[in-house]
C-alpha cells in the first residue's frame, strides 16, 4: 500500500516558492554488496520452516508484512525551505496482539530493511511471549543534520502520516536508532492531539512524567545484560573472568558497557560509527561518557588505542556485541571473529551466511530475537501500566523482565539442546510455532 500525500503547498517538481527540493539520496554505511536485512530475515524464516515441518500456507502468509505503508515527510526547515523525506511503517504480522515495534532515523533506510525489521519484532514477542505483533517504522534521513525544531517537526509530520496505522490498540511505536524518549513525547502527543484527549499508550519509550515506564531506557541494555549472563552461566563462565566487546555506544550498547562493566566483566573495546577504542586493560564507561558529552563521539578518548569498527569485531576477546546496525558479520569477516559467543543486542547483525560459518567454528551466536528484547518486554509493561493508569516500582520492572528473559533463554535453550539446533534456529522455532499456532487457532478468514 502507498500513501504520498499530496501536498498543498509543493508545486509539480516538488518545488516551493521556487525553491526546489532533492530528495536525500540513501547513505549506505553498511557494505551494499552483503546480504541485505531482508535477505537474512527470509533465509531464517525459511530454514527454520522447513525444519518444523510449517505448514506451506502459513510460512507463505508469513514471508510477507501484513501491510506496509510509505509516506512522504515534508517539514519545514529554520531557514524557512522544505526539506521531503520517505518515511515507512510496516506490520508484519497482528495475530498475537497489536503491532509493536521501533522507529529509526537513519539514512539507510528503507522499505526492505523495514520488512526485515518488523518480521525480527513479530518473532521477538513470541519468542517473550508478549501479546504483540511485529511493527517497524522510519524515517530514511540523517538526524546529525537537523536542529531540535526541524526535528520536531519532521517528527510530528511523520506521526501524523502514519496516524491510520498507530495506536494502543493497532501499533505502538518504540524508540530505535537516532530516535529517543523525546520523540516518542512528540509522536504521542501529535496522535493526543487528533484524538482530542492524552493516550499515553499509543508509543513506549516515553519520559515517565507522562507515562513512560521506570526502568524502559536501558531495557535493552539489561536485557543483553541477563542473556550474556545466561550464556556464560551454560558455558561455565564467571562474570569477572571475560572480556566484552561492544560495537555501537547509542542507547543500547553505551549502557550495556556500563552494566557490564559494573557487573565485573573486562569491557576492552567499544565504538561508535566514528570509530573504535580498544584497552587490553578494560574501558572506564564513565570517563568515556564524559569524553562523549563534550566531544560528541567516544573517538579521540585518550585512554585507549584508536581502532576501526571493522578491527573490533576481530579482537580476541570472550564476548562480542554487536549493538549498531544489521549486516556487520558477512561472510568476509566471519573467519575472522575470534570471541567466544556474540550477543546481537543489534537487529541482524550476523547475515544467515556468516551464522553458518561462525556455528562451524564452533562460536555461538545469542540471537538478536532473544538477546535483545528486553526493550520490547518492558515496552509491554509500559502498554500495560498505561492501560491500567497503575504504575510499577523500578524494582518491580526488572525483576518481571529478568523472569521473562531468563524462562525464554531457558526454553531456546532447551530446545536447541533436544533437537540439535543453534540458539537463533531454536529462538525462531519457537517465535515462528508461536505465531503459526495463532494462526491456526484463529482460522483464516473469510
Ligand atoms: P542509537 O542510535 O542510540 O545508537 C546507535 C549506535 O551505533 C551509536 O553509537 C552510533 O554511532 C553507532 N553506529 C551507527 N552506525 C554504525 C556503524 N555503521 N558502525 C558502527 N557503529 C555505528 O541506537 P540504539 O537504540 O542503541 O540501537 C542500536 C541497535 O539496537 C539497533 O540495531 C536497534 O535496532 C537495536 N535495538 C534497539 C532497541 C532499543 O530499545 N533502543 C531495542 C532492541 C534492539
Amino acid at each position: 500500500m502507498q500513501a504520498v500525500r499530496p501536498d498543498a503547498g509543493l508545486g509539480a517538481n516538488g518545488a516551493v516558492n521556487g525553491d526546489v527540493l532533492e530528495l536525500e539520496k540513501p547513505d549506505h554505511y553498511v557494505d551494499a554488496s552483503a546480504e541485505s536485512a531482508w535477505e537474512t530475515a527470509l533465509a531464517q524464516l525459511d530454514e527454520v520452516a522447513e525444519l518444523m515441518g510449517l505448514a506451506p500456507g502459513v510460512h507463505e502468509l508469513l514471508r510477507s508484512p501484513k501491510r506496509a505503508l510509505i509516506v512522504s515527510v515534508p517539514f519545514r526547515m529554520d531557514d524557512g525551505s522544505t526539506s521531503v523525506h520517505q518515511g515507512y511503517r510496516v506490520h508484519h504480522n497482528v495475530t498475537r496482539g497489536p503491532a509493536k515495534g521501533g522507529i529509526r532515523y537513519h539514512p539507510s533506510v528503507d522499505l526492505d530493511e523495514v520488512k526485515a525489521l518488523a518480521m525480527w519484532m513479530t518473532w521477538k514477542c513470541a519468542v517473550a511471549g508478549i501479546p504483540f505483533g511485529g511493527a517497524k517504522g522510519g524515517i530514511a534521513v540523517d538526524r546529525r543534520k537537523l536542529k531540535k525544531g526541524e526535528l520536531e517537526r519532521m517528527t510530528r509530520r511523520y506521526a501524523s502520516e502514519i496516524l491510520p496505522l498507530i495506536g494502543p490498540e493497532r501499533d505502538i511505536p518504540a524508540p530505535d536508532m537516532n530516535t529517543d524518549e523525546e520523540i516518542m513525547a512528540w509522536i504521542m502527543d501529535t496522535y493526543s492531539a487528533y484524538q482530542g484527549h492524552s493516550v499515553p499508550g499509543v508509543v513506549t519509550g516515553k519520559p515517565v512524567s507522562i507515562g513512560g515506564s521506570k526502568g524502559r531506557g536501558g531495557a535493552t541494555s539489561r536485557g543483553v545484560m541477563y542473556m550474556i549472563f545466561s550464556q556464560l552461566k551454560a558455558l561455565g563462565l564467571g562474570i569477572e573472568e571475560v572480556t566484552v566487546a561492544i560495537q555501537g555506544y547509542g542507547k543500547v550498547g553505551g549502557f550495556a558497557a556500563q552494566l557490564l562493566h559494573d557487573a565485573g566483566c573486562q569491557v576492552v573495546a567499544i565504538s561508535d560509527v566514528e570509530g573504535a577504542l580498544y584497552n587490553a586493560n578494560g574501558l572506564d564507561p564513565e570517563a568515556i561518557n564524559r569524553h562523549k558529552h563534550e566531544a560528541g563521539t567516544v573517538v579521540g578518548y585518550a585512554g585507549a588505542e584508536a581502532m576501526s569498527n571493522a578491527e573490533l569485531l576481530e579482537i580476541d576477546c570472550d564476548v562480542l556485541v554487536p549493538a549498531a546496525v544489521e549486516g556487520v558479520i558477512t561472510v568476509k569477516n566471519a573467519d575472522a571473529i575470534k570471541a567466544r559467543f556474540v550477543c546481537e543486542a543489534a537487529n541482524g547483525p550476523v547475515t544467515f551466511e556468516a551464522d553458518k560459518i561462525l556455528g562451524e567454528r564452533g562460536i555461538s551466536v545469542v540471537p538478536d530475537v532473544l538477546a535483545n528484547a528486553g526493550g520490547v518486554v518492558v515496552s509491554y509493561f509500559e502498554w500495560v501500566q498505561d492501560i491500567q493508569a497503575y504504575f510499577w516500582s523500578a524494582e518491580e520492572v526488572n525483576d518481571r523482565l529478568r523472569g521473562i528473559l531468563e524462562n525464554a533463554y531457558l526454553e531456546v535453550r532447551d530446545l536447541a539442546g533436544a533437537k540439535g539446533l543453534t540458539m537463533r534456529q531454536a529462538a525462531q522455532w519457537i517465535g515462528v510455532g508461536r505465531v503459526a499456532e495463532a494462526h491456526l487457532t484463529r482460522g483464516l478468514f473469510p
